[in-house]
């Protein structure tokens, strides 16, 4: 069992197929699992995206200033990060958001060593507005945090079962990878993640692991150290 996780929750996956904001439903399952994955006595990093309520990429559409757009993506990161906070909460955990962006009424700065400090005691630690910075993603977010951190491993929590050689919900020859290397994934081109997140990744060593999770249980089988989805190394 890994002791110590950074698990990757994008904002899409909470609205669980209704495209936009979050499904009340869902959030509380996710939230249920994540307890569940808690009293196994695992350490529990979570970077939730915000692509449920806002894109920075999107900008285009309404003739925005990137920069401004992505303080408004990372801006709906911490809608996220509230709403699973108060649903881990409503379990008996005690969850902190920390964000990259200072809003202090609202959540913690994110301090490094109060994160670590954090999970030491067992609270289960939400990182919330991405890295601070327009241009990033939370994907990127989340490699940074899980190296920061020291996580044993990244897990990206996805609506797909892992990776495939092409998207299986286009292309029915698509193939399903067990494992492969960041290499692969960036000369393959495969869409799991930017280059950004993924360069970083494979810098520093870090594992993540690609699954599903649209069914129930999952998240705790891969903290448990089963092997789902695909796995990556460096
Ligand atoms: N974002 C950003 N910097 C970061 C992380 C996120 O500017 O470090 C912005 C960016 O506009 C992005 C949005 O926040 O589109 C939501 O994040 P993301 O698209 O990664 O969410 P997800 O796809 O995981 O729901």
């Amino acid at each position: 069992m890994y002791k110590r996780v950074l698990l990757k929750i994008s904002g899409e996956a909470l609205a669980a197929g209704r495209g936009f904001g979050i499904d009340a439903v869902f959030i509380h399952k996710v939230a249920e699992e994540i307890a569940d994955a808690h009293a196994l006595g695992c350490q529990i990093g979570i970077v939730v995206g915000g692509g449920n309520f806002f894109r920075g990429v999107a900008q285009q559409a309404i003739d925005m200033d990137r920069v401004a757009a992505d303080h408004m993506g990372m801006l709906s990161t911490v809608i996220n990060a509230i709403a699973l906070q108060d649903a881990i909460e409503k379990r008996g955990i005690m969850c902190r958001v920390m964000s990259a962006i200072e809003m202090h009424q609202v959540a913690e700065p994110y301090i490094r060593r109060r994160a670590m400090r954090h999970l030491e005691k067992g609270r289960i630690v939400i990182f919330a507005a991405g890295t601070g910075n327009p241009f990033f993603s939370t994907d990127t977010a989340a490699s940074l945090r899980a190296m920061e951190i020291k996580a044993d491993i990244l897990l990206k929590a996805t609506s797909v079962d892992g990776i495939y050689s092409a998207d299986p919900k286009k292309d029915p020859d698509a193939t399903r990878f067990e494992q492969v290397t960041y290499n692969d994934i960036m000369r393959l081109g495969l869409g799991v993640m930017d280059t950004t997140a993924v360069s970083l990744c494979k810098d520093n060593n870090m594992p993540m692991m690609v699954f599903s999770m649209r069914e129930q249980g999952n998240i705790v089988r891969v903290i448990s150290g089963e092997k789902l989805g695909s796995l990556v190394t460096a």
